[in-house]
């Protein structure tokens, strides 16, 4: 007789996980533990492709269990330097310096190019020119998302603007206008739709209160995942 359930370690796209296969299941359930040790219980016949799209569909709260399974992060150190990653949107892309760039900086599909300086402000330059993209991409986007998110939430901003806010990532005025920080950028988009969700909640509910979580929860259900991952990785987004 065939044994009723068989367990196996396997690695999909970063994240270790036991993928446990039973007779007796008819469904499929991903299950974290508070260590970070991810199983994956599925019915006996239950192909590859189904799995990961599974895990897919769970990546950001999957990662974050992943980083747990390594312990925390070192903070990371960014150097200007050629072939060193910057993070946008959550996907970090490698650094290339260009003598004769008419741009200080673009994006493109290998990466970020940086018109190469000589000189003792040099790395002052690259700095402002990382923070201008951010900004900058960071208007147009979020813009977007505020618009996208502003009914479900039920308010009407008036403006959305990206700054440089210190050690917080949002903030909103008294007169219905949400602020980011160009850093915001650095995360990913599920990350920067639960902090585009937060400032908007406040401007219905100004304080941490039970009514203004719900209302974030109404929006965003896995909002403490967001939260968890900006805890764990947020000194990562940073120049
Ligand atoms: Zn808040």
């Amino acid at each position: 007789m065939a044994p009723s359930s068989s367990v196996e370690q396997r690695v999909y796209q970063g994240i270790r996980y036991k993928l446990v296969r039973t007779r007796r299941r008819k469904t499929a359930a991903i299950l974290i533990a508070p260590g970070g040790d991810v199983t994956v219980r599925v019915p006996q016949e239950l192909d590859d492709g189904t799995i990961h799209g599974l895990l897919d569909k769970q990546h950001d709260r999957l990662m974050q269990a992943v980083s747990k399974q390594a312990g925390l992060p070192e903070p990371v150190v960014r150097s200007f330097d050629e072939g060193c990653t910057f993070p946008f949107l959550g996907q970090e892309h490698r650094l290339h310096f260009d003598t004769g760039a008419s741009e200080e900086l673009t994006l493109g599909s290998d990466g970020f190019h940086l018109r190469y300086r000589e000189g003792v402000d040099a790395e002052a330059t690259y700095q402002a020119a990382f923070r201008k993209f951010y900004t900058d991409h960071g208007r147009t986007y979020l813009a977007g998302r505020v618009h996208h998110f502003a009914p479900a939430v039920g308010v009407l901003p008036t403006a959305t603007r990206v700054l440089h806010l210190g050690n917080r990532w949002g903030s909103c005025s008294p007169k219905g206008a949400v602020n980011f920080h160009w850093r915001a950028m650095m995360a990913p988009p599920k990350v920067v739709d639960y902090l585009v969700v937060h400032e908007l909640a406040h401007l219905k509910q100004p304080d941490h209160s039970r009514e203004f979580w719900r209302l974030v929860e109404q929006v965003i259900a896995d909002h403490e995942l967001c939260h968890e991952w900006l805890r764990a990785h947020g000194a990562e987004m940073d120049l």
